[in-house]
């Protein structure tokens, strides 16, 4: 039997919410034995941005990370953003210890080929250091990890957050019951995105695909559940989408392979 590891990405808002972020660190904090979180931090990256002058390019929801808005993503993912939550989780009792992807070599990105459009220094991942985690789980420590990677030659890139979690849960699926939890600041993925109890209990591909193409689930909704359901697929034990309080409860939306049961 595999030992169980939890994987807990959260998302912008959450982060970005004071008290629902030490609701939610207090939360994770409390999951029991082995356990990981993954931050994002787009917002905050905007902000500083622009006071320093630069202003956010994105294109259809993505950042389009030019060499300058690059050093404004790793002084806030890998700094203030990681180094926060570290502190607060330590203030929770749990030996939280911040990484970027370079740090230990955990996450290896190649640069995005340029296609129609140059989304700048965008990493895609191509290994994970399984054994570097593992050391610092079996040492008691709780890996905190942003969203910027490296390729190995020196160069820092910028990784959706999402697409970390969900490479992070296949590599360790290996070694480890890997339950992955997407937080984020609605319940679960919903009918309805203004009806709280509107969330779809148990989504299977069949039903992801025909609410995607009534666009009843969009924008960052999308990427997001590609991932979940790659995890899925590459071996996660769990994957749930939803708020603190809903995963809490087990009433979060859980991914499933098909909802039609046999008789
Ligand atoms: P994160 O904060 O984790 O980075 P995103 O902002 O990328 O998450 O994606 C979550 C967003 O997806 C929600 O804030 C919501 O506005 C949007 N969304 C679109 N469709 C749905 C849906 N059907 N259910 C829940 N959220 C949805």
């Amino acid at each position: 039997m595999k030992d169980p590891l939890h994987l807990f990405k959260i998302g912008g808002a959450v982060l970005e919410a004071p008290d629902e972020l030490e609701e939610t660190l207090a939360f994770f904090s409390n999951l029991p034995g082995r356990k990981l979180l993954v931050h994002g931090g787009g917002r905050r990256a905007s902000h500083l941005s622009r006071q320093l002058g630069i202003e956010p390019k994105i294109h259809e929801g993505r950042r389009i990370t030019d060499a300058e808005t690059l050093d404004v993503v790793v002084m806030v993912y890998a700094g203030l953003e990681n180094k926060r939550v570290v502190g607060m989780l330590q203030a929770l009792g749990c030996n939280a210890i911040g990484l970027s992807g370079a740090d230990g070599n955990v996450v290896l990105a190649k640069k995005r080929p340029v296609k129609d459009i140059d989304y700048g220094f965008v990493g895609d991942v191509t290994a994970v250091n399984t054994r570097a985690l593992a050391a610092l789980l079996e040492a008691g420590m709780t890996p905190v990890l942003c969203a910027i990677t490296h390729d190995g030659k020196g160069q820092l890139l910028n990784t959706n957050a999402d697409t970390i979690a969900a490479e992070l849960a296949i590599a360790l699926a290996g070694q480890y019951q890997a339950n992955l939890y997407y937080c984020f600041e609605k319940p679960g993925v919903m009918t309805d995105v203004n009806d709280a109890d509107s969330v779809i209990p148990l989504l299977d591909p069949e039903l992801y695909a025909s609410y995607r193409e009534q666009g009843v689930i969009a924008e960052g909704m999308i990427p997001k559940l590609d991932n979940a359901f790659r995890a899925l697929k590459a071996g996660a034990a769990s994957v749930q989408v939803g708020g603190r309080k809903a995963l809490a409860l087990g009433k979060a939306t859980q991914l499933v392979w098909t909802t039609e049961f046999p008789e």
